[in-house]
């Protein structure tokens, strides 16, 4: 398959129509090759317009869900980034083709060992990933200039808010199961404001500041 025109493809088809303008996000979204991030029998689907199973029950986000997040982040290059959720560890290459740092948690140990094998092969030595409850940030890093979180949330975490920086920005899905919407928090003379975005479904974010389990979802 010809995996660079099914990307140039998703870009003209999924995203440049859905409003995604920053030309940096879409040329990280050109670049970044998804297909690499998905098990070699989902390779086929890697560029169609839906989030795509990675095992352990959780999902590589949606392209457009990918680039939307990224563009409220507003990244201009020189940023330190926090993802919480790293699953495929594509959203972390996407970030790392942005930003200076990146770092990048994961609750599942078997998820978290593949994106790190498949982002060291790939180059991407920008990005740092643990193993830990993301709900809790990464204390020993922060403060960081922007958060993402690409797991549905009941709220933002408070360490999260704690640990984003002066003019920081934090992206997160939050809601219920059923309907969460796209939070962006600006942190500005240390208060938060807040703006709601595009509808959207993720997988749950699990942990202390999170829901308890999957159950409780
Ligand atoms: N960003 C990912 C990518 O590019 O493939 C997709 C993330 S997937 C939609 C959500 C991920 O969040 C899952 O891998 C899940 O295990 C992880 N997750 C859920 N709760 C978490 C937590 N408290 N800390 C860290 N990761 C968490």
């Amino acid at each position: 398959m010809d995996f660079d025109a099914l990307r140039e493809f998703m870009v003209h088809t999924q995203l440049i129509p859905r409003g995604i303008r920053d030309e940096r996000v879409l040329a990280a979204m050109r670049k970044v090759p998804r297909h690499l991030f998905v098990s070699e029998s989902s390779r086929h689907r890697a560029y169609d317009d839906m989030a795509l199973s990675i095992g352990e029950g959780q999902t590589i986000s949606q392209p457009y869900m990918v680039a939307v997040m990224t563009e409220l982040l507003e990244l201009k290059g020189d940023e330190k980034v926090l993802e919480i959720g790293t699953g495929s560890g594509y959203q972390a290459a996407i970030l790392a083709e942005l930003s200076k740092q990146v770092f990048s948690i994961e609750r599942i140990p078997a998820l978290a060992a593949r994106a790190e094998e498949r982002l060291r092969a790939l180059g991407y030595d920008a990005v740092r990933i643990k193993v830990s409850d993301g709900t809790l940030g990464w204390i020993d890093e922060a403060p960081f200039d922007r958060i993402i979180v690409t797991a549905g949330a009941p709220k933002v975490p408070d360490p999260l808010k704690e640990q984003l920086a002066e003019d920081g920005i934090l992206v997160a899905p939050v809601g219920d199961r059923f309907s969460q919407q796209l939070l962006r928090i600006v942190k500005k003379d240390g208060t938060f404001r807040e703006e709601f975005h595009t509808l959207c479904v993720f997988v749950p974010l699990i942990g202390e500041h999170g829901w308890k389990s999957a159950e409780e979802w």
